[in-house]
């Protein structure tokens, strides 16, 4: 489930793009050719995509900027959790109208992607690239694309049964590290586009995740959130087929890491299991979402 508000990555990008000020500097001054800027709109999960995202490209070379009009390539990954967030998000686009040429590089990324699709680029047609939420795997390929010259791309593709995973990922808090551990929901609640635009339930298998967890705590993590759209639906696809609840004790149990929380859960699979292993293991917070 996603939350009710919106996140600005104001860390990972350190810039007021909302304001007039800021939209009327678009494509102002030379950008670096090998820049980025990135906006995220949404939940927790949108925020670490985004640092997924920041560190796909940070691996490739590029480095981050915190304004738009010192970035090259500009990228808005979006929710559309709330009634009117794919105008919002034209409406952004629309500061860019008057700058038609080359010069950025524009990208719409996440829900509104996912959900708008091609019209994306017949409304707004300096958008140069569309990935949706269950794409972002592709994402490195899209990017190269973009950057063989290839005027537009998109990746809005559901069937994937892959999940994004990425050699850097460019974490924003020095203490938490997010990780998520299943992407996508098959739960179909009568009010909600998340299955359309994230996908079905992707788990990431544990060995992978425990992999990740003991190089955070390596790095200086102490406390590591685990996240998912239905986090406690977890399911190791690998052959050991461990349990959330068995997830969350070897988590903790990784050497310097002091505690555990994962977000967001659904009644469904809210087992007794994870009850007990909250209530026997002090790294696990008592804090359920
Ligand atoms: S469909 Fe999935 S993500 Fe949406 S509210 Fe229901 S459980 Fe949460």
């Amino acid at each position: 489930m996603t939350q009710p508000f919106d996140i600005r990555l104001e860390m990972l990008t350190g810039a007021n793009a909302s304001s007039p000020e800021a939209a009327a500097a678009l494509c102002a001054g030379t950008p670096g050719e090998n820049t980025f800027y990135i906006e995220t709109f949404g939940c927790q999960m949108n925020v670490h995509d985004s640092e997924k995202v920041a560190g796909v490209l940070l691996g490739r070379g590029y480095q981050q900027v915190e304004t738009i009009d010192a970035a090259r390539l500009v990228l808005y990954n979006t929710c559309s959790i709330r009634e009117k967030a794919a105008q919002k998000i034209y409406s952004r686009l629309g500061a860019y109208r008057k700058y038609p040429g080359e010069e950025k590089i524009i990208g719409v990324l996440g829900c509104v992607a996912q959900q708008e699709g091609e019209e994306i680029f017949e409304r707004s047609p300096w958008v140069r690239l569309v990935c949706g939420s269950a794409s972002y795997s592709k994402l490195p390929d899209l990017i190269h694309e973009l950057e063989t010259g290839n005027r537009r791309v998109m990746g809005l593709d559901t069937d994937t049964d892959a999940t994004f995973e990425t050699e850097i990922t460019r974490r924003d808090n020095p203490f938490r590290a997010y990780l998520t551990i299943i992407e996508g929901c098959d739960k179909a609640c009568s009010y909600c586009v998340v299955p359309f635009t994230r996908g079905p339930e992707r788990s990431r298998a544990s060995a992978s995740v425990l992999k990740e967890v003991r190089r955070l705590a390596d790095a200086g993590y102490s406390e590591i959130q685990l996240l998912g759209q239905t986090v406690n639906s977890y399911r190791d696809p690998s052959s050991k087929r461990i349990s959330f609840a068995e997830l969350l004790v070897s988590v903790a149990a990784v050497p310097g890491i002091r505690r555990v929380r994962f977000t967001t859960s659904h009644p469904r699979d809210f087992g007794r299991d994870i009850v007990e292993a909250i209530d026997a293991v002090p790294e696990l917070c008592d804090h359920v979402h």
